[in-house]
């Protein structure tokens, strides 16, 4: 059984006060309403990690992720987050190569291969962003170039090192546009992305992992999208950021 995982990125989002009444409201609800099968991830800006670990203690289902990390351990690197320091504040998930710091912060698929192992080697859960453009995706090309992110920075990867990564398939022309992918649209990318996986990393390695949608996923549309056989949970953004969307995401699965 693959693990089911919703998990909530607030982006640049929410003072500290704001961040902590809202990882208050999610611990509670997820508490008493959300299934006890599905873990939630909140992923937070760095600022917030420790306060919101702290709180996130009171639930059994909900952790908490950075946003990023650097691929140096540490050292002269102005306004960046090392895997320890992420680690060291609470957090057990870190987004890696999330769309946006790919686009603003020309992030590569060979440093992202450097900070998915780092993040590994200190204990952090990667979750590894992927997707096309619209550009892409009209050219028909989407299928090869997700293809092609997951081998620069992940086929390295021993097996057993795989098995611990969660992929996330997010189309950047699905990201906070309110359109999300269709049902079909995200299951023929995440079959492919599972298929790909078996051919590197064999069936079971493939079978384990959990691929998860992220693209204006929420209640509304949630559901279909999580019924598909290789949709197993998503990453949301701008639905993250109200406890009671964010819960029902869950609670739809
Ligand atoms: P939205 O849910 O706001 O479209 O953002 C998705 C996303 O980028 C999550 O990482």
């Amino acid at each position: 059984m693959r693990k089911k995982i919703i998990a909530g990125n607030w982006k640049m989002n929410k003072t500290l006060s704001e961040g902590l009444s809202l990882a208050s409201e999610v611990v509670n609800m997820a508490n008493d309403e959300a299934p006890s099968d599905v873990t939630l991830v909140l992923c937070t800006p760095a600022i917030h990690l420790s306060q919101v670990s702290a709180i996130a203690k009171d639930a059994k289902t909900v952790f908490v992720g950075a946003q990023n990390i650097s691929e140096h351990e540490s050292g002269a690197y102005t306004g960046d987050l090392s895997a320890d320091m992420a680690k060291s504040a609470g957090a057990s998930f870190v987004i890696l190569g999330h769309s946006e710091r790919r686009e603003y912060h020309f992030e590569t698929n060979t440093q992202l291969a450097e900070r998915v192992k780092l993040a590994l080697a200190k204990g952090l859960t990667p979750i590894f962003c992927c997707g096309e453009s619209l550009e892409t995706r009209e050219a028909n090309e989407h299928v090869e170039f997700v293809n092609n992110q997951l081998k620069e920075s992940l086929f390295d990867l021993s097996a057993e090192q795989m098995s611990q990564v969660v992929i996330a398939y997010e189309p950047i022309w699905a990201i906070g546009t309110g359109v999300t992918a269709s049902s079909d649209q995200a299951q023929e990318m995440h079959k492919s992305i599972r298929t790909s996986l078996a051919s590197n990393f064999g069936e079971d390695v493939a079978e384990g992992i959990s691929i998860l949608y992220g693209g204006s996923m929420k209640p509304a549309n949630a559901e279909e999208l999580l019924a598909q056989p290789d949709v197993d949970g998503g990453l949301i953004g701008g639905a993250s950021l109200k406890s009671r969307d964010f819960i029902d995401i869950a609670k739809s699965y």
